[in-house]
C-alpha cells in the first residue's frame, strides 16, 4: 500500500480528502519541495527544508510544526514506502477557508507529501538533452517555490511540442533559468549562471554545483547572460534535483544551435557524484 503524509500523520494515500476550499486548490496558494532519495536517504534534506521555510516566510505562511518534525516525517515516509531511489514531494497550502482573494496571516495550512520510486535519469546525464529557448512569461517572485506554476508548465508544453525536454527562459534576451531547472553556460573555461535574484529559483543543485565549481578552482560568474552568449557558449548544462546535471546538446526556438558535451560539464558531473557518494556513505 502507498502511504502519504497528511498534516502530522502518515496515512494510506486513499484515505486523504482535500477540501474544495483549500486555497492551494482555489488560488495555487501554496509552496512545495522535491527531495531526491538515494539508497533510501533523502539527499540535502536540510537545504531543501531551509528553502521551504524561506518560501513560507516570504508568503507570510506559518508552518504547522518545527522543521525537525518535517525531517522525522520525511524519513518515516521513505521507510514506510520502502523507497530506494526516487523522489519525495511535499507541499503546504495556506489554509482551508471560504474562497476569498484576501488571505489572513497565521492561518492553519495543510501539509501533504508523497514518495515515488524513480531511477536516476542516466540517459539525459550521459547523452544530453534538447531544449527550446522561449520567453519567460512568469511573475516577478520566481525565488519563491510556489505550486503556482502555469508559466513553467506552459513553457514545458511548448518544449515537448517541439521535441525538447526543457525550455530555457529569457526576459528580453536575458537568460534566467529553465521551466524546471537552472541553466549554466561555459565560455573560454569560465562558468556563468544567473544570480539568485527574484527572477530565478535558487536551486539546491545550482548551489551545490557553484560550491563544487569553486572547489575545483573554476572561474565563476553569477551574472545574467544574453541569448547571444548562450548561442556562442562552448558548453551548456542544466541542473535540478531530479536529473542532477544534464548537458544541453541542441537548442531551438528563439535561437538555434548544437553543442558538444564539454570537459567542464563532465568534470562537474563526476565531482557531483563523488560528493554525493561521500555524503551518503558517512
Ligand atoms: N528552477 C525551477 C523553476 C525549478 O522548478 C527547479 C526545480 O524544480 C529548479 C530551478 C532547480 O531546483 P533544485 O535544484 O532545487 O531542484
Amino acid at each position: 500500500m502507498d502511504y502519504v503524509i497528511y498534516n502530522n500523520q502518515i496515512v494510506p494515500k486513499d484515505s486523504v480528502h482535500i477540501s474544495m476550499e483549500d486555497r492551494g486548490y482555489n488560488f495555487g496558494d501554496g509552496i512545495y519541495e522535491v527531495i531526491r532519495i538515494y539508497n533510501g536517504t533523502p539527499y540535502t534534506m536540510e537545504e531543501h527544508y531551509e528553502r521551504f521555510s524561506n518560501s513560507a516566510k516570504k508568503l507570510e505562511m506559518t508552518l504547522p510544526y518545527p522543521i525537525e518534525t518535517f525531517y522525522m516525517l520525511t524519513e518515516q515516509l521513505i521507510r514506510k514506502n520502502e523507497i530506494r531511489d526516487g523522489l519525495f514531494y511535499l507541499q503546504y497550502t495556506r489554509a482551508v477557508a471560504p474562497r476569498n482573494h484576501l488571505y489572513e496571516r497565521n492561518m492553519e495550512g495543510v501539509v501533504t507529501a508523497f514518495t515515488r520510486e524513480v531511477p536516476l535519469n542516466i540517459k539525459d546525464q550521459s547523452e544530453g538533452i534538447a531544449v527550446i529557448a522561449t520567453d519567460d512569461i512568469r511573475w516577478l517572485r520566481c525565488d519563491i517555490k510556489t505550486i503556482n506554476l502555469l508559466g513553467n508548465t506552459m513553457a514545458l508544453r511548448k518544449a515537448a511540442d517541439n521535441k525538447c525536454s526543457e525550455a530555457i527562459l529569457h526576459r528580453n534576451h536575458l537568460v534566467t533559468e529553465c521551466a524546471a531547472s537552472n541553466v549554466f553556460i561555459v565560455k573560454d573555461k569560465k562558468v556563468y549562471t544567473h544570480p539568485a535574484t527574484n527572477l530565478i529559483l535558487n536551486g539546491i543543485t545550482r548551489q551545490l554545483v557553484l560550491h563544487i565549481a569553486n572547489e575545483l578552482g573554476l572561474e565563476l560568474f553569477e551574472q545574467p547572460f544574453t541569448l547571444e552568449h548562450l548561442m556562442d557558449a562552448d558548453e551548456v548544462f542544466i541542473t535540478n534535483t531530479n536529473v542532477e546535471i544534464a548537458p544541453v546538446i541542441s537548442i531551438s526556438g528563439d535561437i538555434s544551435n548544437h553543442y558538444s558535451i564539454g570537459p567542464i560539464t563532465r568534470k562537474l558531473q563526476s565531482s557531483f557524484t563523488e560528493r554525493k557518494i561521500n555524503a551518503l556513505t558517512k
